[in-house]
């Protein structure tokens, strides 16, 4: 399998080249050359595997049909390291729970650090040991974080040969149990930076630093963020397991809705539909940060400034681009690189928008791509938390509140299962369910306490120089 980027660059590149690197060179995103096609036998194939072997060989053998240069004892051996009851709470890894008439829940978010991205980071730390290892190379990771990615990657790393972590966040902005789970950790190579600053002086930061190109080649800088297309690969599995569990026969369709931001979670679910995965709609659900609830109402992309991304309390969700979203469009527009360029590199940096409206692909979108989508406020958030809790004696945090709104007004056929993707435990974000419940959630017995452990973390001002001679100071 080869890869190749959304604008058009025309290098050809194998998995593990792009495994370590983060935008192409013309600026666009990897994807695969092609989809690979699951035919009925497949399935039936990959059905057995996750069910009687589990989910860590259900994940090998949708790997291998991206991965050619990783023998594939390695590869199964990096699986079932990664995918282990020990790690992420039960046997099945992403379990099923049903909620009301043809409505589930995919529990994603039983990892390290309770949320969705530790399904995909958690085999990126396994993916990029081994191949550092191999090369003979070390790897420095610098990453701005207000919360979830921050933590899901120091957790995938941490103890890691060949790499270190370099994190910056936003000095007294993360809730307390965020700052734990990041503070808390005591391993050599896990280095977090507080910013005296909020996240955008952070991402600042480390676009400097990455631009000055002799810096990141000496000191071997690279992200960990959601382009990163292992990340998106890791993710499709989960989409599988999802049919898997909810149908018995491949003739069964079932429908997706997930809880979105950056596009990553619900682009894996485009990349397991294209391969012939029976999935009637994915369903889009965003909160009052509604750019693709927009593109996929109206076929305008429009990107907001700072001043209009609001903070809300589904955190994770509060983005003002879809840093994703690029991968999709060039499918859609037929896998054609020079427009997909023009949008994203020339009408995205004059304009800050475009606009398909009048494209008939766009009008295809639906059809075509099962694209549905919708959002969900605050007040949506605390009547679906508290009327699930009520109905079904379930708590669910704050995004996937999100989901399980949007889910409710996209159900469709009643045939057809609509899976929620569930991407965090409602302990994270304690203050939003105190307000929709009147009590704060129960907290998994392995993080009682965890505020008070001693903390590692170096303060600075939101000065460029600081963080690079901070840097240089530990990598020796
Ligand atoms: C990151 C995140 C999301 C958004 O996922 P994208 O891949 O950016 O769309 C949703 N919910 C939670 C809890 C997250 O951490």
């Amino acid at each position: 399998m080869l890869y190749l980027s959304t604008r058009g660059h025309p290098d050809r590149k194998h998995f593990c080249d792009i495994l370590l690197e983060g935008l192409a060179p013309d600026g666009g995103l990897y994807l695969p050359a092609h989809y690979p096609q699951i035919d009925d036998a497949a399935l039936t194939r990959l059905r057995k595997a996750y069910h009687e072997q589990g989910y860590a060989e259900l994940a090998f053998q949708i790997l291998s049909l991206y991965i050619d240069d990783i023998p594939a004892a390695d590869l199964k051996a990096l699986c079932a390291k990664t995918y282990t009851a020990a790690v992420f709470g039960t046997g099945e890894i992403v379990p099923l729970r049903h909620l009301e008439d043809g409505l589930w829940l995919e529990a994603l978010s039983n990892g390290p650090t309770l949320a969705f991205k530790d399904m995909a980071m958690q085999l990126l730390g396994n993916l990029f040991e081994y191949e550092l290892k191999r090369r003979g190379e070390e790897l420095n990771i610098l990453g701005a974080t207000s919360g979830d990615t921050g933590s899901a990657a120091e957790h995938a790393m941490r103890g890691k040969e060949g790499v270190r972590v370099f994190m910056t966040s936003p000095h007294g902005r993360m809730s307390a149990f965020q700052q734990a789970q990041m503070f808390s950790l005591q391993d050599e190579n896990i280095h977090n930076i507080a910013i005296e600053g909020v996240f955008d002086d952070c991402q600042d930061i480390v676009k400097a630093v990455s631009n000055d190109l002799d810096f990141k080649r000496q000191y071997k800088i690279g992200t960990v963020n959601s382009i990163n297309w292992a990340r998106l690969l890791a993710q499709v599995v989960y989409y599988f397991a999802g049919y898997i569990q909810a149908t018995e026969t491949n003739d069964q369709k079932v429908s997706f809705t997930v809880p979105s931001g950056n596009f990553g979670n619900i682009c894996a679910g485009h990349v397991a539909r294209c391969m012939g995965l029976p999935i009637a709609r994915l369903v889009v659900a965003t909160n009052e940060n509604d750019v693709l609830d927009e593109f996929f109402r109206t076929g305008v992309y429009r990107v907001r400034g700072s001043a209009d991304t609001h903070e809300t309390s589904s955190p994770s969700m509060d983005i003002s681009k879809a840093s994703n979203f690029e991968r999709f469009i060039f499918d859609l527009l037929g896998r054609n690189g020079q427009r997909t360029k023009a949008l994203f590199s020339a009408a995205l940096q004059t304009y800050g928008r475009f606009d398909l409206s009048a494209d008939p692909l766009f009008a295809d979108a639906a059809a075509k791509y099962g694209f549905e989508s919708g959002k969900s406020t605050h007040a949506d958030r605390l009547t679906t938390i508290k009327d699930t809790y009520h109905r079904f004696g379930v708590t669910i945090d704050t995004h996937t509140a999100d989901g399980v709104k949007v889910a409710r007004e996209h159900r469709g056929d009643p045939a057809v299962p609509m899976i929620v993707l569930e991407t965090a435990l409602p302990i994270k974000f304690a203050e939003t369910i105190q307000e929709a419940l009147g009590h704060v959630p129960e907290r998994p017995a392995k993080f009682a306490g965890i505020e008070a452990l001693p903390k590692r973390v170096q303060v600075m001002p939101a000065d460029v120089e600081r963080v690079k001679a901070y840097i240089e100071r530990h990598c020796q």
